[in-house]
This record gives structure tokens, sequence and C-alpha cells, in this order.
């Protein structure tokens, strides 16, 4: 960014009004009071909630819901799946810039009938034969996944969904309905499968997050397993959870309003879906009322794959505005989101007479792992403005006019030892 002069500096001075703190439980949101909103000098400056796009139960290539014979939920749909149901991810993603996590289950693209040697993660048990669903198709869709890796992330589901003893299943996979967690044989047993059918496919490293199928988890170790969940996906290389906290066990045991560290996973709250798991063909409507714009793989597609392209462009139309707001953003990929979404709820906005200052003395070492992307800081001005950072980099600096103000995204970066950086505005128009 071309910095401001002294001159200039000097000359039009630093013309901000006094702003208030908006309380203890709004850290991250800093705003002029109301009445100084239309006043030229004021401007207000916020952490922006990011929101990240996760899409459950992808991976399936019967869409039928087989539950009443005892087969998986699926995506319960009508029709198969086929390779453009993973191009309409990828739609979705290029046409927000953004990279939506693909929460995939993964048996139904086993070629060598592997899972036969894990009896509880299939309805047919030993004798799991999984023939028919091999073809060209999975090249095609792993292909698909391989060149969009920008705007595709694969996120651990599951490799069958749900639990099955003899040829009765229970839900879920990884938890029962209490949240209690399955004997971590069985969970290790399911990582490494997983892993291994990704590898039939050269889909690339194993995920560094999850969805627990079915949203059965619970946060920290449950009944008398000495580790949580979290702990045994940690050790292969997960570091951050999204699941729905009201049905999550122990989820009092959280400490922040959207996210909680079970061992060293960030857990991050995905709050309600717009739309019911199985719903195809109809445009979504609604309000994301927290960091996670969860869905299923049905809700992205139309029953006749050649339309999907109409369905993403309503989500498109649904979440572009969660990227214009001033308190909002979409996150461009998961790692910024953790990053984001700690920064937006440990950071301390102040007031200073050039501008705001930061505070991250909140962001203790657990955190501080998480947070090397940076974050996004947004300003609001009725007038044009300039930006001097001090402890921090701006990396980018986005602006839009619009409705007769100003809106900036600055990418700061780069916050290093110090817990303190500080950002200087400077107004370009002056009306004395
Ligand atoms: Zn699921």
């Amino acid at each position: 960014m071309k910095a401001i002069n002294r001159r200039d500096f000097l000359k039009e001075g630093v013309k901000i009004s006094s702003g208030t703190l908006m309380g203890a439980n709004s850290p991250g949101i800093f705003t002029s009071r109301a009445k100084e909103e239309t006043s030229i000098d004021g401007f207000s400056a916020v952490i922006p909630l990011p929101v990240q796009v996760v899409i459950d139960d992808v991976g399936w290539w019967s869409g039928r819901d087989g539950s009443k014979d005892q087969e998986p939920y699926r995506s319960g749909i009508q029709r198969n799946h086929v390779p453009a149901d993973y191009e309409a991810i990828v739609a979705l993603g290029k046409a927000l810039d953004i990279r939506p996590q693909a929460a995939m289950v993964l048996c139904e693209w086993d070629k060598a009938n592997i899972l036969s040697a894990l009896p509880s993660a299939t309805w047919m048990g030993k004798s799991w034969d999984n023939s028919k669903w091999v073809g060209p198709w999975m090249e095609e869709a792993a292909d698909i996944i391989r060149r969009n890796k920008r705007h595709f992330e694969i996120t651990l589901h599951g490799v069958g969904h749900e639990y099955w003893t003899g040829n009765k299943f229970s839900r879920a996979e990884w938890a029962d309905t209490n949240g209690t967690m399955r004997p971590p044989g069985e969970v290790e047993k399911r990582l490494d499968f997983f892993e291994r059918i990704m590898s039939q496919h050269e889909l690339g490293a194993f995920p560094s997050s999850f969805v627990p199928a079915a949203f059965n988890h619970g946060f920290g170790a449950t009944a008398d397993h000495s580790v949580s969940m979290a702990e045994i996906l940690s050790r292969h290389g997960v570091n951050y959870i999204n699941t729905p906290f009201h049905q999550m066990y122990n989820a009092e045991a959280v400490r922040y309003p959207y996210f909680g560290f079970d061992a060293d996973v960030l857990t991050v709250d995905r709050g309600k879906d717009l739309l019911d798991w199985n719903v195809i063909g109809i445009p979504p409507t609604g309000v994301i009322n927290g960091p996670t714009c969860g869905m299923h793989w049905a809700n992205l597609l139309h029953p006749d794959p050649a339309r999907n392209v109409e369905i993403v462009n309503k989500w498109v139309q649904l979440l572009g505005p969660y990227q214009d707001n001033a308190d909002t953003m979409l996150a461009p990929d998961s790692d910024y989101f953790q990053s984001q979404l700690l920064y937006r709820t440990l950071t301390k906005i102040t007031r200073t007479k050039k501008g705001i200052a930061l505070d991250f003395k909140a962001i203790d070492d657990r955190s501080a792992a998480k947070v090397k992307p940076g974050f996004t800081l947004k300003v609001k001005s009725e007038g044009a403005l300039r930006f001097r950072s001090k402890g921090i980099k701006i990396r980018s600096i986005q602006s839009k006019k619009a409705k007769g103000h100003f809106l900036y995204a600055l990418r700061l970066t780069g916050m290093k030892g110090s817990d303190k950086a500080s950002v200087s505005v400077f107004h370009f128009n002056t009306r004395r």
C-alpha cells in the first residue's frame, strides 16, 4: 500500500471521532457511537466473523436412503451420484473464491474390497463387495478433486457412516447417540481404512478436519475412555472439528461462544443448517447465525445433475452478502477460518488518537499455533481512508463503495513476538 506522507498527514490531520468499545461480551468489535456513524469523521472497525462452508455426506455413489434395510442413510436422494456432483462443490468454491469442506464417506470408493477386514464398518460385514460401484466415474471424480484442491477440501466424515453389529446398525460410526466414543481400536482402524481408500485414488494427504457422522460426538473423554475422540484424531493430523454444539455431549465445557479446545483440536459450533439433510433441488433460504454454513451434499444438487448449477447459483446468491457485510466474511479456507475465528474472539480492539490499537494478549500458546494465516479487519467509513500499520503487516487492502460508504477489508499478518499492534487510519476527505 502507498503510505500517506508526513505533509499530507499534517495537513489533513487525523479526523476521527471518539468511540466506545461494545462491552466485554463483544470482543473483536469496535464501532463508533451510533450517532457518530453518520459523521464524515466516523469509522467503525471490526474483525469480522468468518463463515466456513461445510458439506456433509459427500462420497456416496448411491443416493438411496437404505436405513430401513440396515444400510446407511447415504444422501437420501432418488438418483445415483455422478462426477458432476463433485463439480458442483468446485463451482461453489470458484464462484465465491472459497474452499468448501467436503466431509466425505468413502466406503463406496473402495475398489479393492479392503473393508471386508473391518466388518463393523459396513452393512455387508465380512462379505463386503463394492464391485458394482467400481468404474470410470471414480477416476473422473478423483481427477476433479485432485485438480481443484484450492476449491475442495477433503474432510473426514466416515467410512460407512454407521456402526454395524452383525447385520444391524446403530448410529453412528464414531460415537453412539449419547456421544460416547466407540472403542478406540475401532476408531483407529477406521482412520487407517479411510486413509487407505484415499490412497487407492491418490486423493492426497489425510484430512486435517473432521465432521462426526450423524453429529454424534463428545467434547473431551467420554464414558470410561482415557482419551477423547479429538485426541485420537490429533495423532492423525486432524486439528479442527466442526459439529453442532446443541447435539454434542459435554458442550457445557466449551469455553468460548463458538469454539473450544479438545486436546489441541479446535472444535467449532456448526449451529443449525438451513435445509434438511435430504432436500434436493430447492433454493436455500434463511440466515446463517454462526461461523458455519453447514449443509448436506443433496442440498447443493439438482435431481437432474445437468442442472446442478442452478442450485449452486442460489447458494452463491445466499452466501455473497456474508462476504460483503461489515461484520462477516467468507473464510477462504479452513486454516484461515480458524485463525480468523480466534482473532475475532480473542483480540481486544481499542480506539486511539490515530486509529485503533490491537491487543493479542488473550491468544495463548495453544491458539498461537493456529493464527499464522493472520486475519481480516474490516473498516467502514463515509469517506475514503488510508491505513498504516505498526507491529503487523498489511498484506492487502480491498475496498468497496456501496450505499454511500466505503468498506475496506485489510488482510493483516506477520504478527511477531509482540502482543500489540496498531493500525493508523487517515481520511482523504476533510470537510471543515
Ligand atoms: Zn453424515
